[in-house]
């Protein structure tokens, strides 16, 4: 009974199939959206439609949000920018002066794409139009 448990564990092992059916990992063609998609040296064929792209690719930046200054400069995460035009604050007396510098801004989502802290205001959003790369 010494070696019963190796070999009853080498049979078990042996009952897992040494290849797993191989999965379709490639991208859905981006013509037709068809998953039987299949690689041929460098290139990604569609049997479907036919297409064929270069795989390694990515689809131009979808997740990745491309914010401007008013001067077309991409702007990042901790940027400094300066504001070009007085800007009031909504509820408020207080004006953001046109050259104020804000430090590390901060990209955000929607009509006001820009997250920041100002001096002696506090925490703004503004509008990426308004501001240059400073
Ligand atoms: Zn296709």
């Amino acid at each position: 009974m010494r070696n019963g448990l190796p070999r009853h564990c080498r049979l078990q092992s042996q009952l897992v199939p040494s290849k797993q059916p191989s999965m379709n990992t490639l991208p859905a063609c981006p013509q037709c959206a068809s998953a039987y998609t299949y690689e041929d040296g460098a290139q990604l064929v569609c049997p479907e439609c036919g297409h064929e792209w270069s795989a390694g690719s990515p689809v131009a930046g979808d997740d990745e949000r491309v914010i401007k200054d008013a001067n077309g400069n991409l702007l990042q995460d901790g940027d400094t920018v300066t504001v070009i035009k007085d800007l009031k604050v909504k509820g408020s007396s207080l004006v953001v002066k046109v050259g104020t510098k804000v430090k590390n801004i901060r990209l955000v989502d929607g009509d006001h794409d820009i997250d920041c802290r100002i001096d002696g205001i506090g925490a703004m959003k503004l509008k990426s139009e308004f501001v240059r790369k400073a």
